[in-house]
């Protein structure tokens, strides 16, 4: 596909489905999807064409307490990890799917140009040499006292580390993403006019062994995973909505600083300084780099609720290419 001036692929955080201090009922998550598609119809109005992404990293969490809840009183198996993935991406693919068709309806933007709104259930390759799954860093799912935990650990394989935030977890590698098996599919889509949400989570890691797929017990950054999406679908922007406005040096000291604009060479700069946090900011200026690297013209880190204004340069931290 050739760069589409036009076309941003546009990644959701957390906050798009859920919001601090909410129990996380169903009520919750369709009201927080009704205000995420809110945010995309106002870009949409403009003549932009989206695709989208989304994290998980909430809802896995959960499917691992449901169903270690099932184990304890049911004695449920509990599914492996790319299934719980692949659940995910469903439960929030759905919510967008509905939330936003419903939003394109009554702003009557449905038709021609806007066919309609389609979710992918997305594999997402990684290399089964990736260096992550020999040294899994990632923390998912409920957490237990030390002795429970290596029970688990025995009983399962899993490698249950003390977290740093007290008690012990389960700890999985979070390889470097590929890219999307099924970007053929998801091109011709977006070609057509649909608007397609893919990747979700990461997308299900899976590893390619004998030519043939697997899916692995680990989890993908979905910043950079997206990036992968945004590069192959030749997207102009890449904007990823979380939830502060803008990317800072000196995060959380005295002397912290937003940027407004950095080139790929100057963000690598400080992401080397240790500005951006691993496992939040961190990868969403890696995959800003990367993007702009690999031809896209700019990446934006914004605010949700200011998701309009960071596209139109009010807000948000924009990496160009050098
Ligand atoms: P999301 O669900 O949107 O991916 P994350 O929690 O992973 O959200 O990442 C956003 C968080 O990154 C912010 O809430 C902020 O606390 C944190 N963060 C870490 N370093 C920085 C930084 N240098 N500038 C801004 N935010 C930062
Ligand atoms: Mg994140």
């Amino acid at each position: 596909m050739n760069r589409d001036d036009k076309f941003i692929v546009v990644a959701f955080g957390g906050n798009a489905f859920q919001t601090k201090g909410e129990k996380g009922t169903p009520v919750d998550y369709w009201r927080n999807a009704y205000r995420s598609a809110e945010f995309l119809i106002k870009i949409i109005k403009e003549g932009y064409k989206i695709a989208i992404t989304h994290g998980n990293g909430p809802q896995v969490g959960i499917i691992a307490e449901w169903m270690m809840a099932g184990l304890k009183t049911k004695g449920l198996p509990p599914m492996t990890l790319d299934i719980a993935g692949a659940m995910s991406q469903g439960w929030l693919g759905y919510l967008l799917q509905q939330a936003l068709y419903n939003k394109l309806l009554e702003h009557n933007l449905l038709g021609n140009k806007v066919k309609g709104v389609v979710t992918i259930v997305t594999q997402v390759l990684v290399n089964k040499d990736d260096p992550a799954f020999r040294n899994p860093t990632k923390y998912i799912g409920p957490w237990y006292d030390e002795e429970e935990a290596k029970r688990i650990a025995k009983e399962f394989g899993w490698i249950m580390k003390p977290d740093p935030r007290g008690g012990w977890r389960r700890v999985v590698p979070s390889p470097d993403p590929v890219g999307p098996v099924e970007i053929d599919a998801i091109k011709k889509l977006v070609d057509e006019g649909f608007i397609v949400i893919a990747s979700g989570g990461g997308g299900i890691p899976v590893v390619k062994e004998d030519n043939r797929l697997k899916g692995v017990e680990a989890v993908i950054d979905k910043d950079l995973a997206g990036e992968r999406l945004a590069t192959a679908l030749g997207a102009e922007t890449f904007l990823i909505l979380t939830d502060v406005e803008k990317v800072y040096l000196y995060y959380g000291t005295p002397k912290q600083k937003p940027v407004d604009i950095m080139t790929a060479s100057e963000a690598e700069k400080y992401y080397k300084e240790g500005h951006f946090k691993p496992g939040s900011m961190g990868p969403k200026v890696l995959a800003g780099i990367r993007f702009v690297r690999n031809g896209g013209k700019q990446a934006i880190i914004g605010h949700l609720f200011k998701a309009y204004e960071a596209l139109k340069g009010l807000s948000g931290t924009r990496i160009i290419p050098d």
